[in-house]
Formats: C-alpha cells, sequence, structure tokens
C-alpha cells in the first residue's frame, strides 16, 4: 500500500478506534510493510533500519516525496536534522530539547532516548494523528510564550518559510536558554542573493523563498549562525548510504546559538 492509501486507512481508523491504540497500529503497521525493503545497501540513522530500498512511492508526482525510510518515516532532511542533533552538535544527558513540528518518526525515536527532556510542538492539534496529536504542546511558534521553560536546544526544520519568520525567531530566541543552540532547516535559493516575499500565500504553503541572505535574517534576531555543512563533512558514499541530502540540496541546514 502507497502512503496516499495509508493516510485514506488512517482517517477511517481514527474515527472509530482510540487514539493511543492507533498509534500502536500505526506503528506495528510501518514495521510489517518495512519488512520487504530490508537489505544491507542503506542504513536509516533514525530508526537504524537496514534496507535495500528507500521508500519512492507517492500519488502526487508534485510533491516530490522521494526516499522515504518505510520504516520510520523520514526523508533526507529528517535524517540529516537526526544525524546533526545526535552527532555534530550533540545533546547530553539531561539537555531540554523542543521539536517543533518534529513528525512521526523523529519524534518516535527521540522520545526513546532516555537521557534527555524531549517536548515537541506543533501549532494546532491536526486531525490526523501520525501529524501531531501527540505533541506536548499547541501553540504557534510566531507567538512569544511567556512561562514556558527553556530549552538547551530547539530543531525547527521546514516551518520558518511557511510562517512570519522574524516573529518566529524572536520566539525562539526567547524560548532557548542563554548560549542555547538551534537547528534550522529551511529551503534556499542559492543562486539568489536576497530573499523574495511572495504576497496573499495560502496557509501551508511558502509564504517565501530565501537566498543567501537566511543567515543575516537570522543574526538579526540575536543568534550567532553557521552552515552546518562547515562544521561537518559526510563522504558521498556515506551520504548515499545513510540517505542523506545529496550536495547541492535545497534542504540546507543551520546551526544557530543565542548571543
Ligand atoms: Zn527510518
Amino acid at each position: 500500500m502507497n502512503i496516499s492509501g495509508l493516510k485514506r486507512l488512517q482517517k477511517i481508523a481514527e474515527a472509530i478506534i482510540p487514539k493511543q491504540i492507533q498509534y500502536q497500529i500505526f506503528n506495528i503497521g510501518l514495521l510489517a510493510r518495512s519488512i520487504r525493503y530490508q537489505g544491507n545497501t542503506y542504513i536509516c540513522p533514525v530508526c537504524s533500519t537496514q534496507l535495500n530500498s528507500w521508500l519512492n512511492e507517492d500519488e502526487d508526482e508534485s510533491r516530490s516525496h522521494k526516499r522515504f525510510c518505510p520504516r520510520c518515516l523520514s526523508k533526507p532532511r529528517n535524517r540529516l536534522l537526526w544525524v546533526l542533533a545526535t552527532e555534530v552538535v550533540a545533546f547530553e544527558p539531561g539537555d531540554r530539547i523542543l521539536h517543533i513540528a518534529p513528525g512521526w518518526g523523529l519524534r518516535h525515536n527521540f522520545r526513546k532516548i532516555s537521557e534527555i527532556t524531549y517536548h515537541t510542538n506543533d501549532n494546532e492539534r491536526y486531525a490526523t494523528y501520525d501529524a501531531s496529536s501527540f505533541d506536548d504542546f499547541y501553540f504557534h511558534i510566531e507567538e512569544v510564550q511567556e512561562g514556558l521553560k527553556t530549552y538547551d536546544y530547539v530543531y525547527c526544520s521546514h516551518v520558518l518559510e511557511h510562517i512570519d519568520d522574524h516573529a518566529a525567531l524572536r520566539s525562539i530566541h526567547n524560548l532557548l536558554d542563554s548560549g542555547g543552540t538551534a537547528i534550522f532547516q529551511v529551503p534556499v535559493n542559492d543562486s539568489a542573493a536576497d530573499t523574495v516575499e511572495f504576497d496573499n500565500v495560502p496557509v501551508g504553503k511558502h509564504r517565501r523563498q530565501y537566498g543567501r541572505d537566511f543567515p543575516e535574517r537570522v543574526r538579526q534576531a540575536g543568534f550567532s549562525v553557521q552552515k552546518a555543512d562547515e562544521l561537518y563533512s559526510i563522504e558521498p558514499e556515506d551520504r548515499e548510504q545513510y540517505g542523506l541530502p545529496r550536495c547541492g540540496s535545497t534542504s540546507n541546514a543551520y546551526i544557530v546559538t543565542k548571543k
């Protein structure tokens, strides 16, 4: 069954089955489906499943969902975030992490790490449980949260381009502890010097196309910024084996630190 078919089944199931049981069924379903993909060619760094191929199915060709992990549904950029968070700017026992819009696989696997405090947030409680019904908070990241604990790390992947990013950067700055670190991933047009803002964008679509000025935009919010690939190098064969974004990918990642 492809991803669209799986989502149709979810909508039926969520109306009649308790959420926690849905979650377990969904997890078992992924495990069962992943069996035929297992092999020795690739390794998903998020869920450690060894695979002979990635899942490339999607009925909606315009979405270009390619190289999903069949076990945890991670995409290449999700796997890059996992590698950055666990190996490059790795948290330590006792660290507090806020993950904004984490997606199923990352949330599921980060929560297995018992020595950290891992909270997730999405801007609303979506109807489908695999999107965000199991998050800890449901607030709009554009709004500064008063009274919430601060965090050592904030992960925010492919969110800023959809929202008021100046407001969101202020909010994230407020949520980070002094010296805290955030990992941002956004699509950047490396051939454009400046960010282009779009008018009248429907909710959920990109409100702008970032250019090479993205780091400066983040610096103005009170962060120091480093492009992630300046901090680490991954051999091309390892990128391929772990299903990470290929060089030249638009899934850029930035390590930013609260000044
Ligand atoms: Zn996986």
